[in-house]
């Protein structure tokens, strides 16, 4: 049996994120115990039940003593409150990371709390579903995804290292780049998507209340593909937009600019406009596949 890349493996929040990471770390053999703490009895029970956790405890501090690298897994508001209930007991030397999809409010949560003799290193799956929970979880999310790690200033060279090939372990490439640039790209890719989705699918079903069987019987893939996005949790959404407020009111004014002229396009009868918009987005669809495709190979 080989070594395990970290003695210790602490997560907070057992949910779909943290769920799959257990997965990964067991497939892949990169945690000797992984120990975990959940707000609720039933996300420990279930943690324990599926072999995801060899330790499962209802206090965050509880979970993270002795462990070598520690995870926050929760939404990102969170992110202070924890750090602060487990920086008097985190391992001198220890890697602390997170996979919130912010980054520059987590950075100053958790900032005031932290001790000096532990390495920060921010970190972000680009992978999720629209589930949650410790049973939404599995072993292949992070595979041919990116991750991205967000160093702070000062950061250990080599812990980012570590915590770098830790992803690639668990099956992700890796992207180092900083939390400001991570948040405005973010909120591009998918802050501003989420959004639309769950404005579009209100809209929608407001707008179907006369006709409500005729939203679910005509609702073909475009509405389909919505809805899928619109079931995302809710807490930990309020807490993406909530914490990169700024990009998102950034990306948003724009995307209210570009609708703008979307609308006076139609109101024109300027075909030729609606045609070369729709041409461009299709371009674009096309070079992502492509794109995908190729990376799927290198592998
Ligand atoms: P999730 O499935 O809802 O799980 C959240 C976990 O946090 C659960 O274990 C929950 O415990 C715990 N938790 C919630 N509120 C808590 C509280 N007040 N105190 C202590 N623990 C609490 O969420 P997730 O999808 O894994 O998301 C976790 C993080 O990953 C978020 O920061 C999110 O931004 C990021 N992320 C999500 C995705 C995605 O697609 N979902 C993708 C990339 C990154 P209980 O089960 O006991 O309530």
């Amino acid at each position: 049996m080989t070594t395990p890349m970290f003695d210790k493996v602490a997560l907070i929040g057992v949910g779909l994120i943290g769920s799959s990471l257990c997965h990964a770390m067991r497939r892949a053999g990169l945690a000797g115990t992984i120990s975990a703490s959940a707000r609720t009895q039933k996300t420990r029970d279930t943690a324990l039940r599926l072999g995801l956790v060899d330790e499962a405890y209802e206090n965050a501090a509880d979970a993270v003593r002795d462990a070598d690298l520690v995870i926050l897994c929760i939404p990102v508001g969170l992110s202070g409150v924890i750090a602060r209930d487990i920086a008097p007991v985190l391992k001198p030397g220890a890697i602390l990371s997170d996979v919130g999809s912010v980054k520059k409010s987590v950075i100053e949560q958790v900032m005031p709390h932290l001790p000096k003799d532990v390495h920060f290193i921010p970190g972000h799956p680009i992978a999720g579903t629209e589930h949650s929970g410790p049973e939404a979880g599995f072993a292949e999310l992070f595979d041919h995804r990116w991750s991205i790690l967000t160093p702070i200033e000062n950061s250990d060279g080599a812990a980012v290292a570590q915590l770098k090939k830790f992803w690639e372990g668990c099956g992700s490439h890796v992207e180092i780049m900083t939390a400001e640039h991570h948040d405005l790209v973010l909120a591009v890719t998918s802050h501003l998507p989420h959004l639309i989705a769950f404005n579009i699918v209100g809209t929608a079903t407001d707008l179907g209340k006369v006709t409500d069987s005729e939203v679910i019987k005509y609702a073909a893939s475009g509405f389909r593909d919505f809805t899928r996005i619109a079931a995302s949790d809710p807490v930990m959404w309020r807490d993406v937009f909530l914490h990169n407020k700024e990009a998102v009111l950034e990306v948003l004014s724009r995307f209210n600019e570009d609708i703008g002229i979307l609308t006076r396009a139609i109101r024109d009868d300027d075909g030729e406009k609606l045609e070369a918009l729709i041409s461009r987005t299709r371009k674009i669809r096309r070079d992502l596949l492509e794109e995908e495709a190729q990376e799927k190979g290198e592998d």
